[in-house]
């Protein structure tokens, strides 16, 4: 027997046509390049969406799937593409602006993006791989002169009217948007969501639990539209009616706390990096912003160290919530919101499990695999992570010799070392090319790391394995110190010496201005490895 259910398609034009239609007094507010304000309304902003769908299609040729690139930092018009060509059968697809051009262009052109809708503060960096992506069509967003062979983004919306528009059933199971990885191995690979996957994750995204987003929020995403979708908070806030601040290209703690305090925003999210920055300047001038209607900041794209997490609720009264996820997942694979549970346990244990990754998100199933099989969830048996769920991907695009990245039975193999406690939380361990193998046996980078970014006088510790001729590899530790203070290795050591076994210590402590980051923030530590791998630096 069937259900005798209607076949409502769970589609983002479903996402909007609710922003809209319940919400259209409520704000969309962008701080532009000149550090000017800009404030507009759900209706206007839903109205803008449709005219530059009709405007693709209309002016500029596009048809159903037809690929539409942006460059573009976070702000009112990226939120209008981003929306606006899905709601029009397009596909949007966000290139990450901290990439090599090299990158862009094969990334561009694998993905076949027809037309790039781009930033003109970013021109130079356009220019850089434009030619040799080969969009048919480029646009360029923002105030000032329009670039050379660009169209303009107002003039493109004014070329057509409302009656332009036209509203489309759109297949559940067609694409919506696309990210790539930002892999540091092998060639970037292209995730496609579709918009079932985006639906039914910003649903998720909502809940209680979750990230527990609802219509009374204002949400300041600092983690950037290109990386992983903003971990869903343009779909989710424009779902549930909550208020959307986009920072703009102003990304240091100065301009992200003026404006927290500024709008009132009560939900924020970036990755560990950021957060390091902010908490440095409200350490320095604990009242220098009314950061009262902050309920929380979401971390996520690195592990969160326990002491950040600790130093935002103790010190300033701020909930961190720290949560995994993968471009391959849409992002959001986990959340660390403790159940009643957790809670029921001393404190010091509360905050080691909201440092750990957490439990998965509703229609996300987990398991890890050892060499083994299946390991058990006993918090101690290290497997690779594997998952399956309604916003999985099922493959990348259009990359065969990637298959291999799914069992047999068709989980994704994340590449993430973790244990799984019996109440089901995650604690990832290392990415699996960042374990350390000392002597056959694994040692988590990410908890010495940890560990070390406690000690007060460590800003950032970034733990790598290097060749050893006894035990194949040990650990050793890149440390950025904080502004005036002193530490020697051997006094690291020291700290990190009763929460390990002795041969976890990291041998060598190398200390540095600065750790080098990839294109979304975290620790670069294949360039690490390069640095720091057999040159006999004298550690102190
Ligand atoms: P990306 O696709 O760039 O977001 O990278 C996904 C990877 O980031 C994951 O496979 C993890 O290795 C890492 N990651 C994301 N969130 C966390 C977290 N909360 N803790 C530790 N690692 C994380």
């Amino acid at each position: 027997m069937q259900g005798l259910i209607m076949d409502y398609q769970l589609n983002v034009p479903a996402i909007l046509r609710r922003g809209e239609q319940l919400f259209g007094e409520k704000e969309v507010v962008t701080r532009l390049p000149d550090r000017s304000w800009h404030r507009t309304t759900y209706a206007e902003f839903g109205a803008r969406a449709r005219r530059l769908g009709a405007a693709l299609r209309k002016e500029l040729g596009l048809t159903d799937g037809d690929r539409v690139g942006t460059f573009c930092w976070n702000h009112y018009q990226h939120l209008e593409t981003y929306i606006g060509a899905p709601v029009s059968g397009l596909v949007t697809h966000t290139l990450n602006l901290r990439l090599h051009p090299d990158d862009l262009a094969y990334i561009a052109s694998h993905a076949g993006d027809r037309v790039l809708i781009a930033d003109k503060v970013l021109w130079p960096l356009v220019e850089a791989f434009r030619e040799r992506a080969g969009f048919e069509h480029v646009v360029a967003v923002g105030a000032g002169e329009t670039p050379d062979g660009a169209l303009d983004y107002e003039d493109l919306l004014a070329s057509v009217s409302e009656t332009d528009v036209e509203e489309r059933e759109i297949d559940e199971r067609a694409a919506a948007a696309m990210c790539y990885t930002s892999g540091t191995t092998g060639r970037p690979k292209g995730v496609v969501y579709s918009h079932r996957a985006i639906a039914v994750h910003t649903l998720a995204a909502a809940m209680a639990g979750v990230l527990d987003i609802s219509e009374k929020d204002v949400v300041l995403p600092v983690v950037p539209m290109f990386h992983a979708n903003a971990w869903g908070f343009p779909f989710t806030c424009t779902l549930t009616g909550a208020v959307q601040v986009f920072p703009g290209p102003h990304l240091d703690p100065q301009s992200l706390l003026e404006a927290f305090a500024q709008e009132g925003v009560t939900v924020t999210a970036g990755v560990p990096t950021i957060w390091t920055g902010i908490l440095q300047a409200l350490d320095a001038d604990p009242g220098g912003w009314d950061l009262s209607r902050l309920r929380a900041m979401v971390v996520g794209g690195s592990a969160a160290p326990q002491s950040m997490i600790e130093g935002f609720e103790r010190r300033h009264g701020i909930k961190v919530v720290h949560a995994w996820g993968m471009t391959e997942t849409c992002p959001l694979g986990s959340v660390s919101e403790l159940t009643s549970r957790e809670r029921a346990l001393p404190e010091a244990e509360q905050y080691a499990y909201r440092a750990k990754q957490g439990i998965p998100a509703p229609y996300v199933e987990i398991r890890a695999r050892g060499a083994e099989g299946l390991v058990p969830w006993d918090g101690e048996t290290m497997g690779e992570l594997e998952v399956r769920g309604v916003w999985i991907a099922s493959s990348y695009h259009d990359a065969p010799e990637t298959a291999d990245r799914w069992t047999d039975d068709g989980w994704f193999r994340t590449g993430d070392i973790v244990t799984i406690e019996p109440n089901g939380f995650i604690e990832i361990q290392d990415r699996a090319k960042d374990l350390v193998k000392s002597g056959g046996e694994w040692i988590s980078t990410v908890a010495l790391e940890n560990a070390l970014m406690g000690h007060p006088a460590v800003l950032e510790a970034a733990v790598i394995a290097v060749p050893d001729e006894k035990w194949s590899e040990r650990p050793l530790a890149v440390v950025v110190l904080r502004e005036g203070a002193t530490a020697t290795g051997e006094e690291l050591r020291e700290h990190l010496a009763p929460r390990f076994a002795k041969w976890w210590l990291p041998d060598r402590v190398e200390f540095v201005d600065e750790i080098p980051k990839t294109a979304v923030g975290k620790f670069r530590k294949t360039a690490l490895r390069e640095r720091f791998a057999d040159a006999a630096v004298e550690s102190r």
